[in-house]
């Protein structure tokens, strides 16, 4: 049968994780438009009326127009009272043939809200409807109440757990914030909130109050286990528009079926639009949730760290690691010209960011590079190693300029300082900025390429003071964090430690003696100077199954550098490689770096 109530839709949502779209419907055509939508994509629907609309209609008026339309449906379909503040008048929309209602008792102390909303769900089991209900203020939702900065804005956790375990209701739409938190203007949601009440609730959640947020927002939501989501202003918008669209398109018609004809496929077409949305069919999901390796301007990546946080926020992923080279990480950053907190700006966007440094380790080989995360950057101790780093780098890349210019690829050092338009200090130089100014100066193909030459051959290879792998593995743990070796395959075979020439496995092992935490097994070894035989996904077999019992943590990153703003080839993506979000929260190391 098509015409349900809400929790075999809903069931199935939270199961398989998308959300089912609730429209707020305000006539027949936005009821026969929604309900077409939706069979068209074979997707369920709700259709939720709202008390003001019903008492337009009168009761018993509206479900006589409103049920054949449902009871016809290719697709199930629940009729939903929304945001019910009366006992009473709930009841006799139950009476009167709806199959699901929201009884609203959030403005109510709690005491009362759970006693009416467990008279409401008693009344309901006996004609099989399910019955959502609410706690915390939404600000802005409910017009006529208002609630001051950071007060009231978020449902207690407590308080859901008793409502829930008290009213068994069939939805439960917690307040979890939309209030202006740190920054003016920036939705301040409480993704830990929100996922802490869905592990602890017997029913699915509901999200009311939707607009303004963003896609990515919708999709962390999602994840953490939004079922359903009311769409209201939306509907009233895509129908009054079309209107005045068509009117001002058509002013001298007077043809009533071609206008609704119009203001239906409007509506229609705004529906589909948030089913698609909303069922996650359309959504392009990053591989891994959380990207333990990325770059941006503060070294050699192209994003600023804002843009990254964006960039990851709209990919809804749940973690990354800020992890530029051999600089200390930001703590502010700037957000429309203004220096702000750059965790909590991240928070607001429903990301978590863990800063870090990606270290080049020992002056004889190439490539051994280690990811620190979680340490104390204030630490005298790493700023000194930072110091003695810049110093060198600086020095040996000023050289290797001049070599290059020597052998007839001109580059000048005020070229590298004011590489793509962005002024920088010396000491904010990066060594892929070289690589990059070959390519684009047309004297190797790719920015890998021109690694690779002044790699392999001596004329032109330059090489700094790097600090000893094992001294940063020491650091990290002095100062609280913890330490990664970072794509070990692009280390050499076999590589000279100490003058002593070692395979790349021994070497491996003695920073596991060292006490290294973690190795990155996910990594995007197509898109960089890989030259083995391996892929991706045998590296990451292979890594796991040598290093698992030997390291806490077999770790993924992208090695994001925005490179899409620099090349059309080998475009790397935040998310590309990494671990899952399940991962990284079952990691007791992980998890202890990331409070
Ligand atoms: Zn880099
Ligand atoms: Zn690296
Ligand atoms: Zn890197």
């Amino acid at each position: 049968m098509s015409y349900v109530n809400m929790k075999s839709i809903l069931t199935d949502a939270r199961k398989n994780r998308y959300a089912v779209g609730a429209f707020n419907i305000v006539n027949y055509l936005t009821a026969k438009a929604a309900v077409e939508g939706a069979e068209e994509l074979n997707q369920n629907i709700i259709l939720q009326t709202s008390v003001k609309t019903v008492k337009a209609f009168g009761v018993i008026e509206m479900m006589s127009w409103l049920k054949p339309i449902v009871e016809e449906a290719k697709v199930k379909v629940a009729i939903h009272l929304d945001h019910s503040t009366d006992v009473a008048f709930t009841k006799t929309c139950i009476d009167a043939g709806w199959s699901s209602v929201m009884y609203d008792g959030s403005k109510l102390p709690l005491l009362e809200n759970i006693a009416n909303t467990k008279e409401i769900v008693a009344y309901a089991q006996k004609f099989d409807v399910t019955v959502e209900g609410e706690l915390g203020a939404i600000v802005g939702v409910e017009d006529d109440i208002y609630v001051k900065e950071g007060e009231g804005a978020h449902a207690r956790l407590e308080d859901c757990k008793v409502f829930l375990s008290e009213t068994k209701v069939d939805a439960f739409a917690p307040a979890i914030g939309t209030a202006h938190g740190v920054y003016k203007g920036e939705i301040n949601l409480d993704y830990d909130l929100f996922e802490t009440i869905n592990s602890n609730s017997p029913c699915p959640l509901v999200l009311h109050g939707g607009t303004g947020l963003t896609d990515g927002m919708f999709y962390r939501l999602i994840d953490l286990g939004a079922a359903k989501v009311n769409i209201s202003t939306a509907v009233k918008i895509a129908y009054c528009q079309g209107m005045k669209d068509y009117m001002e398109q058509n002013p001298k018609q007077n043809n009533p079926l071609k206008l609704d004809a119009y203001v239906k496929e409007q509506v229609k077409k705004m529906v589909q639009e948030h089913i698609r949305f909303f069922s996650l069919s359309d959504r392009k999901r990053p591989n891994y949730e959380v990207d333990l390796h990325c770059h941006t301007t503060r070294s050699d990546g192209s994003d600023t760290p804002k843009e990254l946080i964006d960039k990851a926020s709209s990919l809804g992923m749940c973690v990354i690691a800020m992890t530029d080279h051999d600089v200390l990480p930001a703590d502010k950053i700037e957000v429309n010209g203004i220096m702000v907190d750059m965790t909590a700006y991240a928070k607001t966007k429903g990301v978590k960011v863990l800063p870090g440094i990606e270290f080049s380790c020992e002056t004889q080989a190439e490539d051994v590079h280690l990811v620190v995360l979680g340490c104390d950057y204030s630490d005298d101790k790493i700023r000194e190693m930072n110091k003695k780093i810049v110093e060198s780098k600086i020095h040996t890349y000023r050289e290797l300029t001049e070599v290059l210019t020597k052998k007839g690829f001109p580059i000048t050092w005020d070229e590298v300082l004011n590489y793509g338009g962005i002024p920088r200090k010396s000491e904010d130089v990066q060594k892929k900025i070289i690589f990059n100014l070959m390519a684009e100066k047309g004297y190797v193909e790719t920015w890998s390429d021109g690694k690779l030459l002044c790699r392999n051959n001596p004329e032109y290879s330059v090489k700094r003071q790097k600090p000893k792998a094992v001294d940063i593995i020491k650091l990290a743990h002095e100062t609280g964090g913890i330490c990664i070796l970072a794509h070990p395959y692009l280390i050499d075979e076999t590589i000279k430690i100490d003058e002593k020439k070692i395979s790349r496995d021994e070497f491996i092992e003695s920073l596991i003696e060292a006490g290294l935490d973690g190795i990155e097994a996910s990594y995007t070894y197509d898109k960089t100077t890989y030259h083995g035989k391996l892929t991706k996904n045998e590296i990451i077999e292979k890594i796991k199954e040598m290093y698992t019992d030997k390291v806490a943590i077999i770790s993924g990153g992208s090695d994001y550098h925005a490179d899409y703003k620099k090349t059309s080839k080998n475009i790397r993506e935040v998310g590309e490689c990494g671990i899952s979000y399940d991962y990284f929260k079952n990691n007791a190391c992980l998890s202890a770096i990331a409070k």
